[in-house]
């Protein structure tokens, strides 16, 4: 089902003046007076406009630091009066939004534990209802675009125009790298829906380490995407929250000097984006498929020691011949052709028969 979404563009906001990326910065939490007017007054010098800080923080565990709260919306508003930045923060009940707009906060984001939630989305838009913030919706922790589309729905049947999304990954049970997979492809058929959608990554909360925001911002950029939201403090090392991930506001300025945007002002620029963007595309599909290759390698392996303990051949044609069947079936119900299915899945099967001797053959 095509959901339809209609949206202010982002031009018409009156929030980013830079070029592309559109650049959201600011510290995981506002913690003192000091540390937001500093952090704020380090990013204002080198030209970003829009300004973050948490107000109330979702913390896994209860005792960390949850946030300022109200009165840390009083520097906010310092930020934007007396230097002139847009400030965001996040919302995720119908009093957050209610104080937001009582402090002249310009613009909100929902967070990836309250976009997955659609009572608090509802509460959330209808809170927002008749007014003309601009909201931009965290992807929902789990791998799940539909509920990410819903949350954007409610909010834009509530009225909200202005509305734009952040990629920030999704949390997974398998160990990477980063502290969430990126994910891309569900970033991508996301962004291939909705195109007029501005479209921010948060490298931050993806990667989880500022050694990685580099590489992820870079990766946004070579997608296509529009902006960046990312942590910045003015002493990172003692943070309350998120202390790994944060950047000092020379740090971000130097990570933001270091991306390559590709121009798109020439007819040839626009080819040259355009075949840039889809290669970064299949790079990120072909290392999803290594992985999954991987993974199936894995379960045979297991599938080997099973039929190694019961004495069971590795081999039962029946069974083969109804996946084969079935995977068959399921690829044309995706447009694709039988003699690749075959050719994949033969191939597949050739290499798990290998494994699984392997691990018969082992003493
Ligand atoms: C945040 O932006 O500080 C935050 C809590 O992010 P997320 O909802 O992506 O975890
Ligand atoms: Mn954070």
């Amino acid at each position: 089902m095509a959901h339809e979404l209609d949206i202010i563009p982002v031009t018409e906001w009156g929030f980013f003046t830079l070029p592309r990326p559109m650049c959201i910065a600011g510290p995981c939490s506002a913690e003192t007076e000091e540390q937001v007017m500093e952090t704020a007054k380090g990013l204002a010098d080198f030209g970003i406009h829009v300004f973050r800080a948490g107000i109330w923080k979702p913390r896994t565990h209860p005792g960390c630091f949850e946030g300022i709260g109200v009165p840390g919306l009083k520097w906010l508003k310092r930020v934007k009066e007396e230097l002139g930045m847009k400030v965001c923060t996040e919302v995720a009940t119908e009093k957050h939004v209610l104080e937001c707009i009582k402090y002249g906060i310009d613009m909100v984001w929902i967070g990836a534990r309250t976009s997955a939630n659609p009572f608090l989305m509802q509460e959330i838009a209808d809170a927002l209802e008749g007014t003309d913030l601009p909201v931009l919706v965290k992807n929902p922790v789990n791998p799940d675009i539909d509920l990410w589309i819903g949350a954007l729905e409610r909010l834009n049947r509530a009225g909200v125009r202005k509305l734009g999304v952040i990629h920030r990954g999704f949390s997974t049970s398998e160990p990477t790298a980063y502290r969430n997979d990126p994910g891309w492809r569900l970033a991508i058929e996301l962004r291939s829906r909705y195109p007029e959608m501005p479209f921010f990554v948060d490298p931050s909360h993806m990667g989880g380490d500022r050694k990685y925001l580099q590489e992820l911002s870079q990766r946004a950029m070579d997608l296509g995407l529009d902006g960046l939201m990312v942590e910045s403090h003015c002493n990172p090392a003692c943070a309350l929250s998120d202390a790994k991930q944060q950047l000092t506001p020379q740090g971000l300025q130097t990570l933001l000097e270091s991306l390559v945007i590709r121009d798109n002002t020439s007819d040839n620029m626009d080819y040259k984006e355009g075949i840039d963007q889809l290669r970064a595309q299949i790079d990120v599909l072909d290392e999803n498929l290594l992985w999954l290759l991987k993974s199936r390698m894995d379960v045979s392996r297991k599938i080997g020691q099973n039929k190694k303990e019961h004495n069971v051949a590795i081999l039962q044609m029946t069974r083969w011949d109804e996946l084969m069947g079935a995977v068959v079936e399921k690829g044309r119900s995706y447009g694709l052709s039988d003699t690749i299915i075959r050719a994949i899945m033969n191939a597949i099967h050739d290499e798990s028969v290998r494994v699984q001797n392997e691990v018969l053959e082992k003493e």
